[in-house]
C-alpha cells in the first residue's frame, strides 16, 4: 500500500492520503480533495511512515 502526503488547496493542511484513491475527504474542512488536482509533498510506503511524514512537514510549516 502506498500513501501520499496531499495538502488540501482549501484550507492549506496537509494529509495522509492512499495512492490508489481518488478523492480524500479533508478532516480539518470537509472539503473532498480530488488528490490529481492537490499537490503531493511526500510519498510513503507504509501507515506509519506516512504519519511520520505529515508530522515532519507540519512541524516544518510552523517555523
Ligand atoms: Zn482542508
Amino acid at each position: 500500500m502506498a500513501y501520499a502526503i496531499v495538502v488540501c488547496y482549501r484550507c492549506g493542511r496537509a494529509l495522509v492520503a492512499m495512492i490508489n484513491c481518488k478523492t480524500r475527504l479533508c478532516p480539518y474542512c470537509g472539503t473532498r480533495i480530488t488528490l490529481d488536482k492537490a499537490r503531493k509533498v511526500a510519498f510513503a510506503s507504509s501507515a506509519s511512515d506516512a504519519s511520520e511524514k505529515l508530522r515532519i512537514f507540519n512541524l516544518k510549516r510552523k517555523n
